[in-house]
């Protein structure tokens, strides 16, 4: 398993480090973003779709659970998950159709998902460190950096 951990001092830094991990992705990746409230999965999810070639604005999924994003050729889910009260909810988005999709999935709180979601290729998890974050890269099947 490889595994790579980084200081990221503030949210511009972690916005071009988002760019910068947008690189090593697949276009059909699942990719998990652990941390507490206000870690940065968010800020994160942002610099990844910024270095993806996405130029508007990115919301927080909180409320609609997914929010989609396409754009040339590429596509993305942004999911959060920690609003997620029962099963059903998940069904109601489509959960199963939206992973089965040839698309960058980004998923906050996978953890509350019910246990329903397939091995990722990325787990990147955030902790704050002072100001800044540290930030953990793991590649669970020693695909891509
Ligand atoms: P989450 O989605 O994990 O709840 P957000 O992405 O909404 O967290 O970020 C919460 C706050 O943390 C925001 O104010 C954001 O600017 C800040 N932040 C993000 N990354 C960093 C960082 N690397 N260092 C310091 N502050 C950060
Ligand atoms: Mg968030």
């Amino acid at each position: 398993m490889a595994t790579r951990t980084d200081h990221v001092a503030d949210e511009s830094a972690m916005l071009a480090y988002g760019a910068a991990l947008a690189r090593d992705l697949a276009p059909d990746d699942l990719v998990f973003l652990v941390g507490d409230l206000g870690a940065g999965k968010t800020t994160l999810a942002r610099g990844i779709l910024r270095g993806l070639g996405f130029d508007g604005h990115v919301k927080s999924p909180t409320y609609t659970l997914v929010e989609p994003y396409e754009f040339g050729a590429m596509r993305v889910y942004h999911f959060d998950f920690y609003r997620i009260k029962d099963r059903e909810e998940l069904e109601y988005i489509g959960l199963d159709d939206l992973l089965g999709e040839r698309a960058i999935k980004l998923i906050e709180w996978p953890e509350r998902a019910f246990g329903r979601l397939p091995l990722p290729q990325r787990v990147i998890r955030i902790r704050s460190q002072g100001s800044g974050r540290v930030v953990e890269v793991q590649s669970p099947n020693g695909s891509g950096g």
